[in-house]
């Protein structure tokens, strides 16, 4: 993954049952409040509701009518590929996304393979949610939520026996000059804000939001949802130091509840709820309708720091990690500065990895700086490299632009939507188009305590990098943690229920390796199983050393293993408990349950 200006961006990681898992996820505290949590009854007393029912046909008829008509049997739109070549509007997200039986990954080895339910409900009003999940509820039938399919756990799809609410048509956005929460006492100071709606996707927003002069703090990827699992897990993006985390961003959620009720929560009315569905997770404690996100005025400078670093000797390599860390800890976590750097890019897609490439690809935004200033800032990190020809060659270029600009790239930074009917001006990060369609061999993501980066600790810490650069991509993100954070932001933060972790974290680590147009059950293009299994042990190890050397870091429900071990701890730390607390009050018979989400211990 790559962010918004071709840094890939992601991280991966999976550990396997077992042996591999216990490697790659040691079991730091085990989350006390960590209770197993078996589904009540509805009547309370007859043992956990199990989501397993298939009504018959009159009954999805009736849903058909319930929903006028939006009642559909989705297909995967590479169902009927033949051997040979892959149709190219299966590498455009957008595309996918207005497939309700498509996601952006075709899957993961040993993990998930992407699936379409049986039936969709192509919801255009909360209405339709409603009678989805009456239905549900009434029947007993497994329920999945789907807004864009991004996620990396496969938890908007499938399996074959469900019912996808598929939330793609609904697309509205509406910008608020003076936003008040319902239920606010009187005299709350009105916000400027935007609202979202469940189909809608980053790019719709940032656009809306800069012909007004404002900004909303989102993700990266253009094509991620702007009312759904990014800010119900957490969501950072390039400029999440300087406003804080999507999660610390919403205002207001309109959310269909398991009961079928629907409610609006916000820090005045179910706040509990409202707490809980910033940074716990999708698809948990019911389906949204409606996000109200703060809006701040668009900054006025974008910058980017791009291009190579070659180390000549495994030494130099390490040294330069150090150097880099150390930097990072003591320079780049204050909020002008996001993304960060990756080891070895070219190895996530590879599936052998003997080489050691010890090239270090700086990937850094800033926000509201000069070219000049930031040039200056980085004197210090990359002039002692340029000093020694003989150990490092720098091609390292700064450039910026009016920050309105992002939304209107050039092809050199971004594919656009070039079909016939396609809207104007969608378009694409080229940093993230190797994962449309990936099929993942592994990935993990991990946070990097600011203390490892201090003293004689940040030597460990790029002994642990190096080593794990051995064998896996690494992709260093500071704005994925949020130490250094602007204290604004840090204030917003503090009322989510995202990993405390990650306060002390001075960078998000991703781990991981995929191949491109991979599809399970797909003669002619199924993943090679030798290939997924050399990417998952690359990454399996590397991930290991990358544990080793950040302990606390913890992780992030969106972009963590799908194995891990000690999830709750891991994606949640001490809150938890109240976390399952507040699920189930509002799900108690755990209709919405998704891997490794709040409530799904015994699922
Ligand atoms: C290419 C790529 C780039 C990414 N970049 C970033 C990044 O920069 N920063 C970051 O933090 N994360 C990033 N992610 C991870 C992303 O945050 C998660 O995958 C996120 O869950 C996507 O949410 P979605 O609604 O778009 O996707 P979906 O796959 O549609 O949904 C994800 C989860 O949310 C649930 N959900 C969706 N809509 C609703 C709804 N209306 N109500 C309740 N639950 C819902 C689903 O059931 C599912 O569990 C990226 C992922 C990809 C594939």
């Amino acid at each position: 993954m790559t962010d918004s200006s071709g840094l890939p961006r992601r991280s991966f990681l999976g550990i396997a049952a077992g042996t591999a898992a216990a490697l790659l996820a040691p079991r730091a505290a085990r989350a006390a409040d960590a209770p197993s949590a078996p589904a009540a009854s509805a009547a309370g007393d007859a043992g956990p509701v199990v989501y397993d029912n298939w009504p018959g046909k009159e009954a999805w008829e009736q849903l058909r009518h319930a929903v006028g008509n939006r009642l559909m049997k989705p297909t995967q739109p590479w169902a009927r590929l033949k051997p040979g070549r892959i149709p190219k509007r299966l590498f455009n997200p957008w595309y996918l996304e207005e497939q309700p039986g498509a996601t952006q990954s075709t899957g993961m080895y040993k993990a998930w393979s992407s699936t379409a339910s049986e039936y969709a409900v192509a919801a255009e009003r909360g209405e339709d949610i409603v009678a989805a999940v009456d239905f549900a509820r009434k029947n007993r039938v497994r329920v999945v939520v789907k807004g864009t399919g991004h996620d990396y756990y496969g938890r908007s799809c499938g399996p074959r026996k469900s019912l996808l609410i598929w939330t793609h048509n609904m697309r509205s956005i509406t910008i608020h000059k003076s936003f008040v929460p319902q239920g606010a006492p009187a005299g709350t100071p009105p916000v400027h804000a935007v609202t979202t709606t469940a189909g809608n996707r980053w790019l719709e927003a940032y656009t809306r939001a800069s012909q007004s002069g404002l900004y909303v703090q989102g993700g990266g990827c253009t094509s991620v949802g702007a009312c759904g699992g990014f800010a119900l897990g957490g969501g950072f993006g390039s400029f999440s130091k300087r406003f804080g985390s999507g999660a610390a961003g919403v205002l207001e959620i309109t959310v269909v509840l398991a009961s079928g009720k629907i409610v609006v929560a916000n820090a005045y009315q179910h706040a509990d709820l409202f707490w809980a569905m910033r940074g716990g997770g999708g698809g948990t404690f019911g389906v949204v309708t409606h996000m109200t996100l703060l809006a701040h005025k668009e900054p006025s400078i974008s910058g980017w720091i791009g291009g190579p670093i070659t180390a000549k000797s495994d030494d130099a390599f390490r040294e330069l990690i150090q150097r880099y860390v150390e930097f990072a800890g003591n320079t780049l976590s204050d909020p002008t500065w996001g993304e960060g750097v990756i080891l070895n890019t070219d190895y996530g897609m590879a599936d052998t990895f003997d080489r050691g490439l010890n090239v270090m690809q700086v990937g850094t935004t800033f926000l509201d700086i000069t070219t000049d200033a930031a040039r200056s800032v980085w004197e210090e990190f990359l002039a002692p490299l340029r000093s020694r020809p003989e150990d490092y060659t720098v091609n390292v270029d700064f450039s910026s632009q009016p920050f309105r600009n992002r939304w209107h790239p050039t092809t050199k930074e971004a594919i656009f939507d070039d079909r016939r009917n396609a809207p104007m001006g969608y378009f694409w990060w080229k940093g993230n188009a190797s994962e449309v369609a990936a099929y993942w061999g592994a990935y993990d993501g991990r946070g990097v305590p600011w203390s490892m980066t201090q003293g004689s600790k940040a030597r460990t810490l790029a002994q642990g990098l190096f080593d794990a650069s051995r064998t896996s991509l690494i992709l260093w993100q500071t704005n994925k943690a949020l130490y250094g954070e602007h204290p604004e932001a840090k204030e917003r933060d503090l009322t989510t229920s995202i990993n405390p972790a990650v306060f002390d974290n001075v960078a998000f680590i991703t781990v991981g390796a995929w191949k491109q147009g991979k599809y399970p059950g797909i003669a002619g293009h199924e993943p090679v199983k030798a290939e997924s299994q050399a990417q998952f042990d690359g990454v399996m190890s590397a991930s290991a050393h990358v544990h080793r050397v950040t302990p606390g870091g913890g992780s992030y429900s969106n972009e963590g293993n799908y194995f891990q071990d000690n999830w709750q701890q891991e994606f949640w730390g001490s809150n938890y408990a109240r976390l399952l607390k507040i699920k189930q009050k509002y799900d108690p018979t755990n209709m919405f349950t998704v891997h490794k989400g709040v409530g799904s211990e015994g699922w």
